[in-house]
């Protein structure tokens, strides 16, 4: 599902030291894996993620994902491609302030209209624990809340793989768990999980962790999680 070469991001500020975000990066996840990537703050978790989002283009190396080599193809083909195959959970939940949580929600499937896709919404709102926020904006939500929205959007379209950075890091613990079995459920149905964290809480169902340390990748890839 995902196949990385070589890849390294290098940050460039004028008159300051450049910065390799991640420096030479080997990476395979098979399709079906639930895959976590831990860390230090810094240590280029959220610029892997990015890269394999199709969202930030590798300075060095060869991205593959879902069959792809998604920096070949042009903007307009990338963002169909992200669209149609990936699951986004930013960091920083990145919802439109200007949209209520069902709007935020739906806008992520823009091609899947009409009644089905509204029953989807309900479904999956139900199943965070947000039914009867449907009508609020972000602004009127906890961060929990906001980042349960941000699972929902991206698991709506049915993505191949889903991409999550810190998903759980703002939630207490009743959450986290519903966050847990969306994952499971989603992985049941066939799905591809890479998610990054920075602390140590086991998070089920998770077969592999892998470290990252200064960009590097620091422990041998098949390393059962612990
Ligand atoms: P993490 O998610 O593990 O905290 P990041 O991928 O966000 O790490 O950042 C890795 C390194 O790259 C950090 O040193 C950070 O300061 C630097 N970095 C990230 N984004 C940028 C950017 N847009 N410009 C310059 N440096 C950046
Ligand atoms: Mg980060």
């Amino acid at each position: 599902m995902i196949h990385i070469e070589g890849a390294s991001r290098v940050y460039r500020r004028r008159g300051r030291k450049a910065v390799a975000a991640i420096d030479q990066v080997d990476l395979r996840v098979e399709r079906g894996e639930f895959v976590c990537v831990r860390g230090p703050s810094g240590s280029g978790k959220s610029t892997l993620l990015l890269t394999i989002g199709a969202m930030l283009r590798p300075s060095a190396g060869r991205v593959e994902v879902a069959g792809e080599q998604v920096y070949a193809l042009g903007a307009r083909s990338r963002a169909a491609f992200r669209a149609e195959k990936i699951g986004f959970v930013f960091q920083l939940f990145h919802l439109l302030p200007y949209l209520d949580v069902r709007a935020n929600i739906a806008a992520a499937s823009g091609r899947v209209g009409g009644k089905a896709r509204d029953a989807a919404v309900d479904e999956l709102l139900e199943r965070v624990g947000l039914a009867g926020r449907a009508d609020h904006l972000p602004a009127e939500l906890s961060a929990g809340e906001c980042q349960r929205v941000a699972v929902a959007r991206a698991l709506l379209h049915r993505p191949v793989l889903l991409l999550a950075d810190e998903p759980t890091g703002n939630l207490d613990p009743r959450s986290s768990s519903a966050v847990e079995s969306l994952f499971g459920e989603y992985r049941a149905q066939g799905g591809t999980i890479l998610m990054v964290s920075h602390d140590r809480t086991p998070f089920e169902g998770v077969d592999r962790t892998i470290h990252l340390a200064e960009g590097r990748v620091a422990s041998e890839p098949g390393a059962r999680d612990t």
